[in-house]
């Protein structure tokens, strides 16, 4: 009796068990259900006002960062879309940031640190099959992008074939492959590059040596305008060249913060990656300078990224930024998700959050 009793519990929890686990199911398969329906395909820029839209796809270093990709900031410019640097993972963050992969008509490159370009294979076959191009992607950047674009063409090659012999001509549009490049050239004061009916973007050469081809970028539409510094030290030109933008992303490194893990690295016995910490900080910008760029610009908000080294915490984004605010108010520490948004003819900016 007692060992049939024994039998009956053990069923009893073996049904309730299997009913728990189908219940689960079925309320993950309606969880799956209601995401499918509210998310694929859904045209996330179709809230957005007019204007100019900063996508931060990567607000990161080449450290090694779990939440931050490697430099990228993408723009939406009307209803036309360009990305700015391609760090590694930054693709994934655009793409899950709904940033319209078929409306890009163009990547620019500030410089080729690795670290700027190592997703670009990536964002290359996005633009071609998310993208639905028909002919390759126009990338713009320093002397050295065409070998750059040529090596990730060639890599991409053999993916290529099987892309299109598993999904077909009409859909893997093979002209749509790879990349353009547009070799930018180095003009003191900025040059227009690219120009539109209404979109123009410019390039001025900064000073990041020992790279000798470094870019800044201003991207103007609709009365708004926007300035990405790549990397750079604190720039007089730069500063001119954003004048009167609305905003200005300007890469940061806090030598303060450098030193200590220079000085621990050295004290680990790592000789090696500290005379790399005591390497970096003079072809960077410190925080305070890049506020005093801001200010001599006069641009309405300051937002920092290519943050070295990242803060983790919201306590450490004070220790990075230091006596910043001494020099320039509105400053906004850039995080990956982040959206800057500059309606057209107007001169609110706007930031959100879309991951
Ligand atoms: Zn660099
Ligand atoms: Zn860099």
């Amino acid at each position: 009796m007692k060992k049939r009793l024994g039998w009956g519990i053990l069923a009893l929890v073996m049904v309730v068990v299997a009913g728990f686990a189908l219940g689960q199911r079925q309320i993950g398969e309606r969880l799956f259900e209601r995401a499918v329906s509210t998310t694929v395909g859904v045209d996330r820029t179709a809230s957005l006002p007019d204007g100019l839209h900063a996508y931060v796809c990567g607000s990161g270093s080449p450290m090694p960062d779990a939440e931050r990709a490697g430099p990228c900031i993408a723009v939406l410019a009307g209803k036309r879309g360009f990305v700015f640097d391609a760090g590694s993972g930054s693709i994934r963050k655009l793409g899950r940031m709904g940033f319209p992969m078929d409306r890009l008509d163009a990547a620019f490159l500030t410089h080729l640190h690795s670290d700027h370009f190592d997703g670009l294979g990536e964002l290359m076959l996005q633009a071609w099959m998310a993208g639905g191009r028909d002919t390759p992607l126009p990338i713009y950047g320093p002397e050295g992008t065409d070998r750059i674009v040529a090596g990730f063409t060639d890599a991409y090659t053999i993916d290529r074939g099987y892309r299109i012999a598993h999904h077909g001509e009409a859909v893997a549009r093979p002209g749509g492959f790879g990349g353009e490049a547009r070799i930018v050239p180095i003009e003191a004061g900025g040059v227009i590059i690219y120009r539109d009916s209404d979109v123009t973007i410019r390039a001025l050469p900064v000073d990041h040596a020992p790279v000798d081809r470094a870019l800044a970028y201003r991207i103007d539409y609709g009365g708004r305008s926007l300035v990405i510094s790549g990397d750079t030290v604190k720039s007089d030109a730069l500063a001119k060249f954003a004048k009167g933008a609305d905003v200005l992303f300007h890469e940061a490194l806090n030598p303060r913060m450098i030193g200590r893990i220079g000085k621990q690295l050295t004290a680990r016995g790592n000789p090696d990656a500290a005379k790399i910490m005591a390497d970096i900080p003079d072809y960077h910008t410190s925080p305070e300078d890049a506020a005093r760029v801001a200010a001599d610009a006069g641009v309405r908000e300051l937002v920092l990224y290519h943050l070295v080294p990242a803060p983790p915490a919201r306590l450490i984004e004070r220790v990075f930024l230091g006596e910043t605010r001494d020099h320039f108010d509105a400053i906004t520490l850039a995080q990956d998700g982040m959206l800057v948004s500059l309606p057209a003819k107007d001169k609110d900016v706007i930031f959100d959050d879309l991951l």
